[in-house]
């Protein structure tokens, strides 16, 4: 175990509990066994521990390491041409119909090894741990069978131990696409769905279980059983819902008690009301919208109605050409008119919350995972686009393996 460390900053941001983001001007953080032991003033913290180690980051700012609460970073080759397609003016659910989309990607899955998965995945884990993300949740959900869901799974499951990456959480999402062999027969399909679960829960390869609820993908019918026997099985549920239409996957969230709801592009009044009610997070995805020419969420109502919001980058080669949740957070704010709290704190503490994790907060206990900027102040994180102003980033106290 290394030896205690005080690090210290112009500017902490603890996203502690509150609405507010907990700023310390001047402040620092004691670390030790991997752990925050202390945090406050930085002229009483060297005082009361002359002899630790000291690193100073004068005049910058220093937050949780970013949370990505929704991803399909676990992937195989390159949907380059089908996005070139839908920039000429076809559209998502016309590309999916023509045989593109996710099919394309559960081709490529279903030919590639566990090993290309895990070696693809921890390059771009690399990647987003040089934009300060310390915690991924990864879903499945190009496989579309048991053998190649696992295999998704699997190597996902093979970088966990890794503490030079990010932490990740595995989401089985077998329930994404209609694999072309099931020949449109979408209830057999989710009772398969639904065996495969049986061992992927016995093995522990995921923590939570997802299904794309919309109208070209499943209904809440056929989605239903997969999801209570995935609580029944003591696994999470987080519901791709309203990306196109609002058919009835809020309700379904509410009564299942879901960690969160993600796109709600289409969403009434009368389920966000729901979803509030049963305090579950809305997983905002602006690069998603922006890249689908869609109009973003009623950001409004659902902030009237009382929702929290999570802000994720959705990673993944089709919808979501990306791997930074900062992009995402800018989107946010210029594309949904989220403020600058509700950005931060919807990529930390809420999208920690939403995954079970004691990450993105800093306070004395939680894990040493934080970001030392190259950037003073926290609504600067949302705006120089484009290219990385992380400095450090500590996932337990120990530097992330970067590109
Ligand atoms: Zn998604």
């Amino acid at each position: 175990m290394s030896q205690p460390k005080l690090l210290s900053a112009g500017r902490i941001v603890t996203c502690e509990d509150g609405v507010d983001l907990g700023a310390i001007d001047d402040g620092a953080l004691l670390i030790d066994g991997g752990l925050v032991a202390a945090i406050g003033d930085r002229e009483q913290l060297l005082a009361a521990h002359p002899d630790v180690e000291h690193e100073a980051h004068p005049g910058v700012l220093v937050t949780p390491g970013l949370i990505d609460a929704h991803t399909h970073a676990v992937w195989a080759g390159s949907r380059a041409s089908e996005y070139a397609m839908r920039m000429a003016g076809a559209d998502y659910e016309q590309i999916a119909e023509a045989g593109g989309g996710i099919v394309a990607s559960m081709r490529a899955v279903r030919e590639a090894t566990v090993t290309s998965l895990r070696d693809d995945l921890e390059a771009r884990l690399r990647r987003m741990a040089s934009l300060g993300v310390t915690t991924v949740e990864v879903k499945s959900g190009y496989g579309l069978d048991e053998e190649n869901e696992r295999k998704q799974l699997e190597a996902i499951g093979a970088l966990r131990s890794r503490d030079d990456l990010p932490a990740l959480v595995p989401t089985f999402l077998g329930m994404h696409a209609l694999p072309p062999e099931a020949q449109g027969d979408k209830l057999g399909y989710a009772t398969r769905c639904k065996q495969w679960l049986e061992r992927i829960a016995a093995d522990g390869l995921a923590e939570y279980v997802d299904a794309y609820i919309d109208r070209s993908a499943f209904s809440v019918v056929e989605a239903r059983p997969v999801l209570e026997r995935a609580r029944e099985l003591g696994l999470g549920v987080r519901l791709h819902i309203g990306q196109f239409a609002d058919v009835g996957g809020a309700k379904l969230a509410a009564l299942l008690q879901a960690a969160s709801v993600d796109h709600l592009e289409h969403i009434s009044e009368q389920a966000a009301e729901a979803l509030a009610e049963a305090a579950i997070p809305a997983v905002m995805l602006p690069v998603a919208s922006f890249s689908l020419n869609q109009a973003p969420p009623p950001v409004e109502m659902l902030r009237r109605v009382g929702m929290r919001f999570i802000v994720a980058s959705d990673a993944n080669p089709g919808s979501a050409p990306t791997e930074s949740l900062p992009l995402a957070m800018a989107f946010a704010a210029r594309l949904y008119g989220l403020s600058v709290d509700e950005v931060l704190l919807g990529a930390t503490r809420r999208a920690a919350a939403s995954l079970g994790s004691e990450a993105g907060v800093l306070r004395v206990g939680a894990p040493a995972d934080l970001v030392v900027w190259d950037l003073s102040h926290e609504r600067e994180i949302i705006q120089p686009w484009g290219s990385s102003r992380v400095r450090r980033v500590l996932r337990s106290g120990r530097p992330l393996s970067r590109p």
